[in-house]
């Protein structure tokens, strides 16, 4: 299997980036990402680490997928996501939803154990608290339209999302900018509630294996206009971003009601109506440069009209 090793980073997706790997549709590529701190040395006792010149929220890639065309769809399988050994959580006294509630940083770090009654993977958070693992990816994306977009930074490309529905089993359709797509991945976490209220998850690295395929635009169309574009679980997300998180939910319900529209054949009326019966909004994250609010549908009932994703 083709693997992108953790000396591949960086800190901004942007269109002529030296590809770390060339891959074709179909093909399944193993990412190793790093922690979003970028330094393996944080502790309790040394919340500030050790790495000089470490890149912030670090993404692996990017991966060029031959084939991949400006306007088509990168569908991207979450096969499976590996975790190291522990995570790392600390806190921010300029950024985070209570900031002002600390003066400096302070770490801690968790390491993963199997239940033994459960047989899951997960951590102790004190002595009475134990919290199962449930890994997701928080930056995931392609290459932007024009400009770069630092990985701290979520967008229609994808990016710092931290949407806690980008799990193994989910499949992501990300937009196609540039030729060959370049997929770029990190930011693990191994749980992290919705809104990411603190600052961070709870940061880890480890190995992600997607499985990428190009979808070309004109066969797609409804897809297309409702990127980036989750089906997690039983249900269908959209996720968009922007700078409040009025916007962003305005934004994220616009797209599911054209997106359903699309797929089941109603009129504006009804499938505005159904959206409005069935649909669920929900908080990705509130403390990145821009906000982060997902659409929940659940897809059996776009089925019921005939509307299959590819
Ligand atoms: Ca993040
Ligand atoms: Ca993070």
């Amino acid at each position: 299997m083709l693997t992108i090793s953790r000396e591949h980073v960086t800190d901004i997706l942007k269109e002529g980036q030296i590809p770390a790997a060339f891959c074709s549709s179909g093909d399944i590529v193993a990412f190793e990402t790093r922690d979003c701190y970028d330094d393996n040395d944080i502790t309790e006792e040394n919340p500030y680490g050790n790495r000089k010149g470490g890149l912030e929220n670090p993404a692996t890639g990017p991966l060029y997928v031959n084939g991949a065309e400006p306007g088509d769809i990168l569908k991207v399988e979450i096969r499976t996501i590996r975790l190291r050994e522990y995570g790392i959580m600390r806190t921010s006294a300029t950024n985070g939803a209570f900031h002002h509630l600390y003066q400096d940083k302070t770490a801690r770090r968790f390491y993963f154990e199997t239940n033994r009654e459960t047989g899951k993977q997960g951590f102790w958070f004190d002595d009475r608290q134990w919290l199962d693992c449930d890994p997701m990816i928080g930056v995931i994306g392609t290459a932007p339209e024009k400009e770069g977009v630092l990985t701290i930074t979520p967008g229609i490309h994808g990016g710092n999302m931290d949407c806690s529905k980008i799990t193994e089993g989910a499949v992501l359709y990300l937009p196609v900018f540039v030729t060959g797509a370049l997929l770029s991945m990190g930011d693990l976490h191994a749980r992290m509630g919705d809104g990411e209220v603190l600052i961070c998850g709870l940061e880890t690295a480890g190995t992600v294996t997607v499985e990428v395929t190009v979808l070309k635009a004109a066969r797609h169309s409804v897809i297309q206009k409702a990127l980036p574009l989750l089906k997690s679980g039983n249900k269908l997300m959209t996720i968009q971003s922007a700078e409040t998180m009025d916007e962003a939910a305005r934004l994220a319900a616009a797209n599911m009601q054209q997106f359903v529209k699309g797929m089941t054949g109603l009129d504006d009326v009804n499938s505005g109506m159904l959206m409005s019966l069935l649909s669920d909004l929900a908080i990705c994250q509130i403390v990145n440069p821009l906000q982060t609010v997902r659409c929940e549908f659940p897809e059996a009932v776009l089925e019921t009209y005939g509307g299959y994703l590819p």
